[in-house]
């Protein structure tokens, strides 16, 4: 977790959303592309990219806010009340709280009462969820989490559109929709009258926030979605090429494609190898993924401080750690 502080206003980063989306890289590039579940994880990939990119340019908005009173803002913030539940931003104050549902879907959006829906210019449609369903939800289970903790903070919610290239056509009544550009003055304008919270209390509640936000660390994700690790592609990629396939030599990876050689090409299949496969890894387990020509390749490969051992000689694994 990262956080930092500028005058009154502390920003507190989670990244695990961007180690979701490395692992969801490396499950689609070694998926076989006619198993059943491929597209679906692919376009899980798009759209958390896409939605990265979105969260990303709302939370330089925030960077750059400057506010009258202490805030702190929360990107990408998992709790649970009657459900987990993940905020994209969550700002809190003395006065309010405030949940920021950020959208980047390019498109002329309109919204039924259940979905969202996104045409282009292709005439081409695509359904998402409602985006005030859910941050209603939120709201709402937020709300719970405060009233069982004695907080009794009003909450604000909006859907920011991250860019410009999403189209609005009827906006639903009573509901806060902003552009980037209108985020700044719409949280200015949230009234800050009356401070429901002492300052010791605010300190207090980004601690209980802080202690209850849970580690979104889906991994091994075949696990996640159901998927036979067994029919994945094995083996290290090349960086220059792509295939997934190099050979291991002499002291370095050699590419049979491109011809390129890489010296640390493993250390990437590895950290796939966990992202996706399996939770464990045993000498065998590293010479079928890595493809080795024997035991003495994988156990050099293992000794490696990035890996955490157990158990002894022959039963010996190996686990890796993710912090970020
Ligand atoms: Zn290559």
């Amino acid at each position: 977790m990262l956080s930092y502080l500028r005058g009154d206003m502390m920003i507190i980063k989670k990244y695990s959303a961007s180690l979701y989306v490395e692992a969801l890289h490396a499950l689609y590039k070694r998926m076989p592309k006619n198993d059943l579940k491929f597209s679906k994880i692919q376009e899980e990939y798009y759209q958390k990219v896409a939605g990265n990119i979105g969260e990303e340019a709302v939370m330089k908005v925030i960077e750059q806010l400057d506010l009258p009173y202490k805030f702190y803002a929360f990107h990408n913030i998992l709790l649970y009340s009657e459900t987990l539940f993940q905020m994209d931003i969550l700002i809190i104050t003395q006065y309010y709280a405030l949940i920021l549902e950020v959208k980047n879907i390019k498109g002329e959006i309109t919204f039924t009462d259940q979905q969202m829906i996104r045409t282009l210019a292709t005439n081409e449609t695509h359904a998402f969820d409602n985006p005030f369903l859910q941050s209603e939800d939120y709201q709402s289970q937020l709300k719970r989490l405060f009233q069982a903790n004695h907080i009794s903070l009003p909450i604000f919610s909006a859907v920011a559109f991250a860019f410009s290239s999403s189209i609005i056509k009827d906006p639903p009544k009573n509901k806060t929709i902003v552009f980037r550009r209108g985020i700044k003055p719409y949280i200015r304008n949230i009234p800050a009258n009356a401070c429901i919270l002492t300052d010791a209390q605010l300190e207090s509640l980004k601690y209980f926030l802080l202690k209850e936000s849970i580690d979104f660390q889906p991994f091994p994700l075949t696990n996640h979605f159901g998927i036979d690790p067994n029919s994945l592609r094995k083996g290290v990629e090349c960086v220059h090429c792509g295939l997934i396939g190099m050979k291991k030599v002499i002291r370095n990876w050699y590419c049979p494609r491109c011809r390129s050689s890489h010296r640390h090409a493993h250390e990437a299949a590895l950290r796939d190898y966990f992202l996706v496969y399996k939770s464990t890894i045993s000498n065998q387990e590293c010479q079928q993924f890595l493809q080795l020509n024997n035991k003495y390749e994988a156990t050099k490969i293992l000794n490696n401080p990035m890996l955490i051992k157990t158990g002894q000689s022959r039963s010996r694994k190996y686990s890796m750690k993710f912090d970020k």
